[in-house]
Formats: C-alpha cells, structure tokens, sequence
C-alpha cells in the first residue's frame, strides 16, 4: 500500500469509527429492555442510608425499603419470576451521573420528577408522593419554615430538591449541606444545624428511629416520585409504566406501600396515583 493509500485508510477508519461504530458502544445505543431480559438483570441505582425506601441491613448485607420492594417487582413482572434485581448504591448527587455513565439501567431513589432533571432524563408516572418538611430535636423553638431567620442553619443533602427549595422557601436562613442522609442526620445530632429538611416520608424514618426528633409545620412542597430512565430508552420506560400499573390493578402495589407504610393516614404520605 502507498503511503497516500495507507493515509485515507486511516482517515477513513477514523471517520467511520466517528460515525457508527464507536457510537454504537455508547450507552445510549443499549437498548435496556433488550438487554436486562438477554441477562435476565436490571441494575438499579437506589439509596443506602434512607429507612423506609433504601437502607443496608448490616446483618444480611441486603438493602431494604419501598424503593427495593418496588424495584424487585418491576424487575419481576419485566423480566419474570427469575430476573435478578441488582442494585447500587447512590446519592442525590451521583444518581444521575451513574445513570448516564451506564453504570446503572435506572434510578429508583427517593427522586422527585422536576422540570430541571426532565431535560437530563426521562421520568416513569409518579408511584410516589412526599412533601418536603423539616426535623427538628423536640423542643425546638422552630415552627415551620415560616418560622426560620438569619440565626439559624439548616441542614440538607447535596444534588436534592431539597437542598434548592429551602432556599426558596426561606431565602434568610443558612443552608449546610452534606454528601447524603445518614451524614445529615449525624450532623443535626451533633448540633451542627437548628433543624433538618428533605421529603417527609424519609424524615418519619428518621424518627421513628430517634424518640428525640420530631416533624414540624407539615409539608411546603409538593415531591412526586419517580424512576428516572435515560432518554431514548422508550421500549424500556413503557415496560416500567406497564409493570407499574399491572401492580396497582392486582394488589402488589398496595401490598408493598402497607408494608413500609402501614400508618399512612397520618396525611403525612400518599401512595403515587395511577
Ligand atoms: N425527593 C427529593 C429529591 O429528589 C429529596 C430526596 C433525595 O434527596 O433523594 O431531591
């Protein structure tokens, strides 16, 4: 081959390599439900440190909550009765980067459907609803978020809503915020906060672990769960809402939301309306 030949080759190559073949191992070209049904698994992104959705049982080293009990029946009425649910743990603020990464096929953590995250990924129907509250040690003089000044600091976690919607909700009040829950929690503990926000669903988790601690002023937002999918994964996303509504016409869905929340008339969570 000349060495003008043996130039254009590589050029060549290089252009098709741009064009199609090194595109095609890009996550984006996977298409999840072909896959998760060839290796019989879906791998999902969930919580490690909130009780009642995603926490590791140190005993069984196997993570437990709503989210998981979710999570296994998709993977379930997808995949049947023998598909593998493989889970991973994330944060409010990495969930998203190991979604698009592909180091996860979705994201069934506590997350709230927002219009910002729609533009990122795609969200399934809302199986979900929470309301944003605040935790504060019993006797707190803190009523509700009205109620916060200048004075005071306010712990959240990093890359929620929440940690975006006291800011909002109380522009004067100082925002401290850590990596996840179980931090932020420790540091209310430690007195490194007047109180702490997110969803109230997961702060009743917290107290109902810690006799100390206690909801005050009721809900300021409105946080509507969903499953977050990467764009153009829409055979995936369709299978999901499938699964989602067979699960609230044959029972499962109320079986799995009696099972974490079987006080849920305390108008303080909601079950996500189909
Ligand atoms: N639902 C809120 C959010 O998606 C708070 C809970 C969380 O950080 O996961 O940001």
């Amino acid at each position: 081959m000349s060495k003008k030949k043996i130039v254009s080759f590589l050029f060549l190559l290089a252009l098709s390599c741009s064009l199609s073949a090194c595109k095609s191992k890009s996550v984006a070209d996977k298409d999840i439900l072909e896959t998760s049904q060839q290796t019989n698994t879906i791998t999902w992104g969930v919580k490690n440190d909130t009780r009642l959705f995603g926490l590791m049982d140190i005993s069984s080293k196997e993570v437990k909550g709503f989210d998981i009990d979710i999570a296994k029946a998709i993977t379930e009425q997808i995949i049947g009765r023998d598909g593998n649910a493989n889970f991973v743990e994330v944060t409010s603020k990495t969930r998203i980067p190991l979604l698009k990464n592909g180091n996860i096929d979705a994201i069934i953590a506590t997350m709230t459907i927002s219009e910002e995250r729609k533009k990122q990924v795609d969200f399934s129907d809302v199986y979900f609803d929470a309301g944003q509250s605040l935790l504060v040690k019993k006797g707190s003089p803190i009523e509700g978020v009205d109620s916060l000044n200048a004075d005071q600091t306010i712990l959240a976690v990093k890359g929620s809503t929440s940690a975006e919607n006291i800011r909002e909700h109380a522009p004067d009040v100082k925002v401290l915020e850590l990596e996840n829950y179980a931090e932020a929690f420790t540091a209310l503990q430690a007195g490194q906060g007047d109180a702490m926000t997110t969803d109230n669903a997961i702060l009743l988790g917290m107290a109902s672990e810690n006799d100390n601690y206690e909801l005050v002023g009721g809900s300021f937002t409105e946080e509507p769960y969903g499953i977050a999918i990467n764009k153009g994964q829409e055979n995936f996303l369709n299978a999901v809402n499938t699964a989602l509504e067979t699960m609230h016409e044959n029972g499962t869905y109320d079986e799995i939301f009696q099972k974490w929340f079987p006080e849920s008339d305390d108008g303080y969570v909601d079950g996500g309306e189909q």
